[in-house]
């Protein structure tokens, strides 16, 4: 019988698992990509809808554009996941797999901050257009961006948020009338890399950004435009930039694969302990940050676990562990970490490189390569 393979969840780790499983096995496996929706956002284009005036439309890459020899792709939503016996229901049927890769991404837990629902956040694309379509009527103020809890995907964005809000109030006149606040629970800006801390606080300092550490939003009151902290402290706002507090999807929790939020997987091959089911990106507890470089990381480990399973003649690649993220610090600048996680038995060592234009041009390619790679475009 043919290997059924099915992929849930046609993100960063999916669309790169899905692809590197068609160039290798092609039709000679059943290989299914399931997904409730019909486009793919990169999460960085959020910040281009909300401070460029990009329109939605422009960032949003089709799945319909994914074609890849071997795969079938559903756009339906899964509905349950049974791990022990690989069947999986959607609200469009029911499947069967061999092999199963969950790589759901991480969702949004609104529930756990009360307030945040009624109050404005930039993690989802209609929360970034909603904020983009408030900034040219903001008069100036006090600007907080909000973390409601860690981990959170792209540990660097809300230090880039408040980098680029920075631009925006300069560009518009009213930085002089405005405050910028980062409340976040880390102790420093990207605590795997002190030296991109460094310079991201050195940016701040110098463009008098407020960097609020140790701290989580607990509340927020959007009537009273009031965000409170872990420590009980009122901080009034003028505009709120939230960050909600994640888990994995609750249907993950639901098919009992959940540990503490998320899915607990083997670092280095991310199986799960039920034999066959595996986890990559967000929705895993993979041992690196939540971040598209670190989920095409363990999809490739997949890929290649998987590939050697079923070829002779190729070697599994464990999970390295490593992966970079950029650093829009505005002016149209772009930094990069590269940090990697498991080499080093101390600890997670980062390689900070400053921002410069070559960088964005690095970052642009990064983009341009995906879609090329996944869509054809
Ligand atoms: C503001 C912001 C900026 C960012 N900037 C960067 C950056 O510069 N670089 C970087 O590397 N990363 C960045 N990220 C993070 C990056 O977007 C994520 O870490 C990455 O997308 C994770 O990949 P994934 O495959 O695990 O999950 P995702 O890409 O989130 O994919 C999960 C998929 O599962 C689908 N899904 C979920 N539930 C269901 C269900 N029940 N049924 C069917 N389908 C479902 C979703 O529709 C989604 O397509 C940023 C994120 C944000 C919010």
């Amino acid at each position: 019988m043919t290997t059924r393979i099915l992929v849930l969840g046609a993100g960063f780790g999916g669309l790169e698992l899905t692809t590197l499983l068609s160039e290798k096995l092609g039709d000679s496996v059943d290989l299914t990509l399931i997904d409730k929706s019909d486009t793919f956002t990169f999460g960085y284009s959020k910040l281009d809808v909300m401070f460029h005036g990009a329109s939605v439309e422009s960032v949003r890459l089709p799945y319909k554009n994914f074609v890849k020899p071997g795969v079938n792709f559903r756009r339906e939503t899964v509905v349950s996941v049974d791990p022990a016996t690989k069947r999986v229901t959607t609200d469009g049927g029911a499947y069967e797999a061999d092999y199963l890769i969950l790589a759901l991404g991480a969702d949004y837990d609104f529930a756990a901050t009360p307030g945040l629902a009624e109050a404005t956040e930039f993690y989802t694309v209609a929360g970034a257009e909603r904020i983009g379509k408030m900034l040219p009527t903001f008069s100036g103020g006090h600007v907080i961006i909000g973390l409601c809890g860690a981990p959170y995907k792209c540990p660097p964005a809300p230090c880039e948020a408040a980098l680029m809000m920075h631009d925006y109030l300069t560009k518009r006149g009213i930085r002089q009338k405005s405050q910028i606040t980062v409340i976040t629970p880390f102790d420093i800006p990207i605590p795997p890399s002190p030296e991109t801390s460094r310079a991201i606080l050195d940016a701040f300092a110098e463009r008098d950004i407020t960097f609020m550490a140790e701290r989580e939003v607990k509340a927020v009151d959007a009537a009273r435009r009031i965000a409170t902290t872990d420590d009980g402290h009122e901080h009034p706002y003028d505009l709120f930039l939230g960050v909600p507090a994640h888990r994995a999807p609750k249907v993950l929790a639901a098919g009992g694969l959940t540990e503490g939020g998320w899915v607990t997987v083997n670092k280095y091959t991310l199986e799960t302990r039920f034999p066959g089911v595996y986890a990559i990106g967000d929705c895993a507890k993979q041992g690196t940050p939540k971040a598209g470089l670190f989920a095409e990381g363990a999809a490739r480990a997949v890929a290649t676990a998987l590939i050697a399973k079923l070829r002779s003649g190729f070697t599994a690649v464990p999970h390295e562990g490593k992966g970079s993220c950029y650093l829009e610090f505005g002016g149209g600048l772009i930094g990069r970490v590269d940090v990697d996680f498991f080499s080093n038995p101390e600890g997670p060592t980062g390689t900070y490189f400053p921002p410069s234009l070559a960088m964005r041009a690095n970052k642009e390619q990064f983009g341009a390569t995906r879609r090329a790679r996944w869509f054809g475009l």
